[in-house]
């Protein structure tokens, strides 16, 4: 399977018999896998939700916003116990064109992405089972398209 490393963004190829949450990038050596979401900005969004094998879930957030602020730690949280996923942020201040691109009315908006392809989306602040649940759905659905 292929690995966006989470902190240079070359592309790791992982044999399948290996541990990808414990694999180092043939790059900079660092860790490729981040049990903590990766910000995403420009360059680096594209490559990371195309070329990872795994879903990709962003959260499109900002510093004004309140819920954005009290979904955050949850996201963090659901993020460390799903090593089956990946998880970015996408600062929709920084990251205009981005936010644009894809679409994003409100915030905090969560989308799951597979392999370039948006699987769900879902706006407003979530709770912890929320948004487990959530992501059950998302990947059932990824698995019947
Ligand atoms: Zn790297």
């Amino acid at each position: 399977m292929n690995i966006v490393c989470a902190n240079c963004f070359t592309t790791n190829r992982i044999p399948d018999d290996k541990d990808y949450n414990n694999g180092k990038c043939g790059k900079c050596q660092q860790a490729v896998y981040s049990s903590t979401p990766v910000a995403l900005g420009n360059n680096t969004f594209y490559p990371f939700i195309e070329r990872n094998t795994l879903p990709v879930i962003v959260d499109f957030w900002a510093s004004w916003c309140g819920p954005c602020q009290n979904m955050a730690p949850i996201y963090n949280k659901v993020a460390e116990s799903s090593p089956t996923l990946l998880f970015a942020k996408v600062n929709t201040e920084q990251v205009q064109q981005i936010a644009a691109d894809a679409n994003i009315r409100s915030l905090p908006t969560l989308v799951f992405f597979h392999q370039g392809e948006e699987v769900d989306r879902v706006s407003g602040g979530l709770n912890e089972m929320q948004m487990k649940q959530w992501l059950v759905q998302c990947v059932q659905k990824m698995k019947n398209t």
